[in-house]
Parts: C-alpha cells; sequence; structure tokens
C-alpha cells in the first residue's frame, strides 16, 4: 500500500490513522519509547525545501525504532544529471521498507510507486497533493476541539498553489467539517474565482487555516508590498474578531510573518495551534508508517 493521495484513503484507513495519530501523540508525551518498527529502513527524498515535514518524518521513524536515512539531493548523483527514474530504481534496489518522498512535480510520488516495491509516501508534490499534512491538521483540530464533524475551517490564501488546501479540502468535508477557501483573485484557481471574500469566509470560522504566499511557484511578482498583503488578505486581529468566539489559527509553515500572518497572532498562545500542528504532525506521521510498515 502507499500513500499518494487523500482519494486513496478508505474513510476506514483515515479513522485509523486519525485513531493511532491520538495514541501516539500521548504516548510521545509521555516519552515512553516504542520499537514496533525496530530493523526497519525508511529512505527520504526531498528535492524541495523541507523543515517540519523531512524532520518530523525522520523523528516518527525514529520513534518507532526504524531507521530513517536522507538522501541530500543537492550533493547527491541527481546534480550530475540522472534521471529520476534511475534514482528511484537505484533507491529501491537497497530494499529500503519504505520510501518518503517530496517533489516538486505533480504525480512524482505516484510515478516512484510504480517503479519501487516498497510504499512510497507522498511528503508534497508540486502543487497537487500534501496528504499527510491535512491529516495532521485534522488531528490538530481533533486535539483541540474533541471532533471535526460540524466545525467552519476557513482555508485562506494562495489557494492556487497550495497543496495543503488541496489535501484539506478532500480530507475535512469527509470528516463532516465545512470547508470555504477564499484568497486574492490572483492566487485563486480559475474555478474557484467566483468564491466569497476573505473577510465573508472567516465569517463564523472555527478554524481559520492561513497559507503561505508560494513566491517560489509564482510566475509574476505579487506587486503589492508585504504589509499591503496583510491589511488586504492577511490574518489580523480585526480579521480574526470575525471568526467564532474560541476560533483557532493554524498554519503549515513556514510562515512569512507580517504578510499572510500577523506576530500577535501567529505567537498567541491560546489560539495559535501552529506548533501543536508540528507535535501532530510527528505522532500522525508515525501512525502512517504504523499503517503502511507493520
Ligand atoms: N510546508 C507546506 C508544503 O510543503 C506549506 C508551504 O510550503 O507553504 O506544502
Amino acid at each position: 500500500m502507499d500513500l499518494l493521495s487523500i482519494d486513496s484513503l478508505s474513510d476506514e484507513q483515515i479513522a485509523t490513522l486519525l485513531e493511532r495519530g491520538e495514541h501516539w501523540f500521548e504516548e510521545n508525551r509521555a516519552r515512553r519509547p516504542a520499537e514496533p518498527l525496530k530493523g526497519r529502513l525508511v529512505l527520504n527524498l526531498f528535492y524541495e525545501h523541507s523543515t517540519r515535514t523531512a524532520m518530523s518524518f525522520a523523528a516518527a521513524a525514529h520513534r518507532l525504532g526504524a531507521s530513517p536515512l536522507f538522501l541530500p539531493v543537492e550533493q547527491s548523483s541527481v546534480k550530475k544529471g540522472e534521471t529520476f527514474e534511475d534514482t528511484a530504481r537505484t533507491l529501491g534496489a537497497m530494499r529500503p521498507d519504505c520510501l518518503v518522498l517530496r517533489h516538486r512535480e505533480n504525480g512524482a510520488p505516484a510515478r516512484m510507486a510504480g517503479m519501487v516495491e516498497c510504499p512510497v509516501i507522498n511528503a508534497g508534490d508540486g502543487t497537487n497533493e500534501h496528504p499527510t499534512q491535512a491529516l495532521l491538521d485534522a488531528l490538530a483540530i481533533r486535539l483541540r476541539f474533541r471532533r471535526i464533524e460540524g466545525l467552519k475551517v476557513a482555508i485562506l490564501g494562495d489557494i492556487r498553489h497550495s497543496r495543503v488546501a488541496h489535501s484539506n479540502a478532500l480530507l475535512l468535508p469527509r470528516l463532516g467539517a465545512t470547508v470555504r477557501l477564499a484568497g486574492p483573485a490572483m492566487l485563486m484557481p480559475d474555478e474557484l474565482l467566483a468564491t466569497p471574500s476573505v473577510d465573508e469566509a472567516i465569517e463564523g470560522a472555527d478554524v481559520v487555516m492561513m497559507l503561505r504566499v508560494q513566491r517560489e511557484r509564482l510566475a509574476e511578482e505579487l506587486g503589492d508590498a508585504p504589509g499591503e498583503y496583510l491589511e488586504r488578505y492577511g490574518l489580523t486581529p480585526e480579521r480574526l474578531a470575525r471568526a467564532a468566539p474560541g476560533a483557532v489559527v493554524m498554519h503549515p509553515g513556514p510562515m512569512n510573518r507580517g504578510v499572510e500572518i500577523a506576530d500577535e497572532i501567529a505567537d498567541d498562545p491560546e489560539r495559535s495551534l501552529i506548533l501543536l500542528q508540528v507535535e501532530a504532525g510527528v505522532a500522525l506521521r508515525m501512525a502512517c508508517l504504523e499503517l503502511l510498515l507493520a
């Protein structure tokens, strides 16, 4: 079994991942060691920069007793012109128990899965999907609210380039939440241009999920000064006041502080779930490795 997209998971598998994610979250907090995957080898292959996803997959493998290894792509034969297919077959020949792949091209993890025998996990492909991010977001919401069903989630900002938004828009409605997507017109996909404004989407939301402006995927400059983006579309205390009482704030990271999110909101110990997302990420990825490898 591979973990390539939200739609590749059954409702039952999603329920298991969230339950086991919660289990591992508690075990990690209690610092109880576990080694169900002792002796297993997890290869991590990241063709794009990453802090949270890369380190949390490594931490998850360690915490389960498996060994995570990283190919430093910048210093590898990829730089000598080796093709993606040859790199995939080469790593596959080392007989890993799992391959975790982040790639700038949509569909690269699915291609990899066709070339190696072990399970492949999509750790983010281009603008397509980031399924383990959506699952960890769901886990963080569940840890905070004790439910997902019935919640209103506003996902705001650079929807056009966001694999996080795509995976969450597929996952959260399956768990009973209502999802509203909004952002500046130039950062919305064409089919969503008629959606509400950021201010309308935030109205009464229980969860406000901000997205990073993905400058590396933008063909043209945004034009506006960073402060102007914050003022018009970003999460400021004034804008957050439109959300439901007790609303929480999420961001997959890395944050452009002062662009899509104001400092005081990012650092609000009561309302910001941003570091809880990171902690839930390790636990959820433990659940993924367990499901695929155990
Ligand atoms: N870290 C997330 C991703 O890789 C979000 C982002 O980069 O903006 O998709």
